[in-house]
């Protein structure tokens, strides 16, 4: 039994007007969900993906403005990988980040591949990564000014930060089933363990460093709250359910997010983990060519619809 590989990323933000601009101009990926945050309807949850909002191509944002900012350490997820369509986009993305003044690192190689690190205005880190054209299920989102033939294509790789290799490999390869593929320097120097969910490659690489010697992260703007990880239907996640519980971990019921249902487990005390289902997706409450236009509302809150209206700053998109 493996797991579909990545699903989602959900990280933090304090300052969401401005995240909207970088991540649908900037980055030029599709805000294709607008929602509010189900504990406080006064913060918006916002979900930015590929043209159809395909599984495995979805960077979402909590609206946390009284949070702080990240204190970076370990225990936590430390990085974000897209992936792009060549070395040509690569180039292209550098000059637009030179153009826009978005803070990079160049272009640098990983594990063979041409890699692009970057950060958004919060400080959330991120690279591009050369999927040099591996086979991509979804659709690129054509509505921004970035090429399409350069278009993010949702995500490569997590990277996480542990303090205890030995504790936390048998997690990875003996309850998720991920595997060991091999290790390699990144540019700063750093051993990276690089995992394979399934066949590994785009989208399903799970990239980690051991920093024994580091404080723990404090989670914040600019950081990953979790990642999530897919899986086909309910029938699979009730497996990997069970699977979960009978060693003894500690594991959420299941949750109904309207576009996919979930359950959370940590890996560590910094480190949270999700597996979600790749259906019913974003058009389960909104067309196609009008995704994330108007504030999506669970049917729950829909009797609130105006007053959670008019309590939400206005944004950009
Ligand atoms: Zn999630």
């Amino acid at each position: 039994m493996d797991l579909g590989g990545i699903h989602h990323v959900t990280a933090v933000s304090g300052h969401i007007a401005e995240n909207v601009d970088f991540y649908t101009k900037t980055l030029g990926m599709r805000l294709v969900k607008k929602s509010v945050n189900q504990d406080d309807v006064s913060a918006y949850h916002l979900f930015y993906a590929d043209k159809v909002g395909s599984p495995g191509t979805d960077m979402t944002f909590f609206d946390w403005p009284h949070i702080g900012t990240e204190r970076r350490g370990t225990d936590s997820i430390v990085a974000t990988a897209f992936r792009v369509k060549g070395s040509e986009a690569l180039a292209y993305w550098k000059a637009r980040f030179d153009e826009l003044e978005v803070a990079h690192d160049g272009i640098e190689t990983f594990d063979g591949r041409g890699v692009l690190r970057f950060e958004d205005p919060e400080g959330q880190r991120l690279l591009l990564v050369d999927d040099q054209g591996e086979a991509y299920e979804g659709e690129v989102w054509d509505g921004s000014d970035v090429s399409p033939e350069f278009a993010i294509r949702g995500f490569y790789a997590v990277m996480l930060s542990v303090i205890n290799l030995e504790q936390m490999a048998p997690l990875f390869t003996q309850l998720l089933n991920f595997r060991e593929a091999r290790r390699s320097s990144d540019a700063a120097g750093r051993e990276v363990v690089i995992y394979h969910i399934g066949a590994g490659g785009p989208g399903r690489e799970l990239w980690v460093i051991v920093e024994p010697d580091k404080a723990r992260a404090q989670l914040g703007a600019g950081g990953v709250h979790h990642v999530a990880f897919r899986v086909a239907d309910d029938g699979e996640q009730q497996s990997w359910r069970n699977r979960l519980t009978e060693i003894g971990l500690p594991v959420s019921g299941f949750i109904d997010r309207y576009y996919f249902r979930s359950i959370y487990f940590r890996i560590s005390n910094g480190i949270l983990f999700e597996i979600a289902t790749d259906g019913p997706g974003f058009t389960a409450d909104e067309d196609l060519e009008t995704l994330g236009e108007k504030l999506a509302l669970p049917p729950f809150l829909e009797p609130q619809r105006e007053r959670i209206e008019a309590g939400l700053k206005p944004i950009g998109a």
